[in-house]
């Protein structure tokens, strides 16, 4: 199996457009055109605004998924949605304001799988500079085999580690979970691992 893993290349797409930032025109406070230039004390260019000084930060997003598992199986989905339409992926997406990364792992994996889980530890913290994210996936138990697919995957599925469909993987953060996930499960081990993607 694990020969498997470093067979297959991976052309890294993300969960939102790539890019150094998101485009900003105007104030969202005053709707005045925006400048970019460095604020006094500050080391980056931000979009600031010259009519009512608003300084519009940007700064990465948090995306939170899990690996469910039952027995030896692990329950995966496939895409209905951009980027990445009909590639395979874990339950995962953006955090919400006022919740715990926790809490949006298991939110997603309803959202996306019908998938009542347990969250268990955190295994894999991927930060993906191009698209401005970081990635975190935890261990996961699924509850029940009551799962299904939700509006954002075609089809949602249980699977041995075995059958992961390799080449059809929609992001390098979650090839990079999956690798983790296995070579640990095999070893009996439940450690954290980081990495990151340009
Ligand atoms: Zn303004």
């Amino acid at each position: 199996m694990t020969n498997k893993l470093t067979a297959v290349t991976f052309d890294v797409v993300d969960f939102a457009t790539p890019g150094d930032a998101y485009p900003m025109k105007f104030c969202s406070d005053c709707a005045h055109p925006v400048s970019l230039e460095i604020p006094p004390g500050d080391h980056l260019p931000r979009h600031v605004c010259p009519a009512c000084g608003a300084i519009h930060y940007q700064n990465p997003r948090i995306i939170a998924g899990c690996i469910p598992e039952r027995d030896d199986k692990i329950l995966i989905c496939r895409r209905a949605i951009e980027p990445r339409y009909g590639f395979w992926t874990l339950p995962a997406g953006f955090m919400e304001n006022g919740e715990a990364v926790e809490q949006g792992a298991a939110r997603e994996a309803q959202e996306e799988a019908l998938a009542d889980v347990q969250i268990g530890s955190l295994m894999a913290v991927v930060n993906v500079l191009h698209s401005n994210q970081v990635h975190m996936l935890f261990r996961a138990k699924l509850n029940n085999l009551d799962f299904g697919a939700g509006s954002e995957s075609l089809e949602v599925k249980l699977i041995h580690p075995s059958e992961i469909p390799w080449a059809d993987i929609a992001f390098g953060s979650i090839r990079f979970a999956l690798e983790r996930y296995i070579e640990d499960r095999t070893r009996g081990l439940e450690r954290l691992h980081f990495h990151t993607i340009p």
